[in-house]
């Protein structure tokens, strides 16, 4: 079957190839037939070798591959030993970077289970959804619900979840000002969490109009264009007095100064990107301020079914567009160049 894997030497582009077979079944696992997988930034680090040489990880298969995706919804096919408790066939689960974890440690005990050392991430550690079967584990793939649809589902399925998650790590509330630094694929889903789903008022920063219109359409009240302002904060300083929490969603790390400088005083920096280096934080303000600076990382399977459910009521609707496998590598370069509003989707129904 069709699968696009990381490169034996990895370019951030990947391989299509035509005759992969997915590992036998382990026990609690079960086997998904790929219906739709998205495509995300992590993906392209996962292809570059940024997180480490999948070469060094170990076969599957016998060959030094992985399949990437971690943006996937498929229907279940075949269930493992022991899968029946959890799963049945034809049941529509997702396939995201969380992809399991030990259960037993004090973070996944605790309702913090992303952050277990143990943790199994999709498109990376195990092979991932871009193809047309996957395996999942069956405790921790969480079902779609049936009346939202599947394409905009893969998208919440990482960047959905990521910034309704990230919100929460920001605790936004009603009738503050959210703030959301950069307007792409994590961009759009913030504006509609924080408006439809936290009541919030939205600042957006992003450097095209077109992504800035989209934000607008979908609630935000405050626009900017970093690319025609001198000082970004000052901008959302006069707007909105100072949000409340801001949100990084950009690949940048200009982006994270300029969200410091937008805090209002006990205002919570959330960092969502993974831009390489470090942030600059400048101590005075930070206590002077009480300014907090928090990572938020995915989200855990409570979190993934309520931000579903959410998409299903119709409070978020990601902007998506079906695109199909052979394009992978021009859609990698769009990402790469920042064109794409939105989530681009690979369509294995057509397959
Ligand atoms: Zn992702
Ligand atoms: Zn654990």
């Amino acid at each position: 079957m069709k699968a696009a894997v990381v490169r034996e030497t990895p370019d951030g582009y990947v391989d299509l190839i035509d005759d992969w077979k997915p590992a036998t079944l382990g026990f609690g696992d079960a086997l998904v037939d790929v219906e739709y997988c998205g495509l995300c930034h992590t993906d392209l680090h996962c292809a570059n070798g940024d997180f480490g040489n999948p070469n060094e990880m170990g076969t599957r298969n016998g060959a030094f591959r992985r399949v990437i995706g971690h943006e996937g919804v498929g229907r279940v096919a075949k269930l493992g030993e022991g899968a029946s408790d959890y799963l049945k066939v034809g049941d529509r689960v997702s396939i995201a970077w969380f992809y399991d974890a030990c259960g037993v440690c004090d973070f996944c005990v605790s309702g913090n289970e992303t952050f277990c050392r143990k943790v199994r991430n999709a498109g990376y550690t195990v092979d991932g959804a871009m193809a047309q079967q996957v395996i999942v584990n069956s405790k921790y793939a969480v079902k779609v619900p049936e009346d939202l649809d599947p394409v905009e589902a893969s998208s919440i399925t990482c960047a959905g979840v990521t910034m309704y998650k990230s919100l929460k790590t920001g605790e936004a509330k009603p009738g503050e000002w959210v703030s959301v630094h950069g307007a792409g694929g994590l961009g759009n889903l913030a504006v509609q969490y924080a408006h439809n789903v936290f009541g919030a008022h939205v600042a957006v920063i992003d450097g095209n109009d077109d992504k800035l219109a989209a934000a607008k359409a979908n609630g935000a009240e405050v626009l900017i264009n970093r690319k025609k302002v001198d000082d970004v904060a000052a901008e959302v300083q006069k707007a909105t007095g100072g949000v409340h929490t801001a949100q990084v969603t950009a690949v940048n790390a200009a982006a994270f100064n300029q969200a410091v400088n937008s805090l209002r005083p006990m205002g919570k920096l959330v960092a969502v990107a993974l831009p390489q280096g470090d942030m600059a934080l400048n101590i005075a303000k930070t206590v002077l301020d009480g300014i907090e600076v928090r990572g938020s990382l995915v989200g855990t399977r409570a979190d993934l079914k309520e931000a579903f459910q959410f998409g299903a009521e119709g409070k978020v609707k990601p902007i998506v567009e079906t695109v199909q496998l052979t394009d992978i590598n021009d859609v990698i370069d769009e990402m790469k160049a920042g064109k794409i509003t939105g989530r681009k989707v690979f369509d294995f129904t057509t397959l």
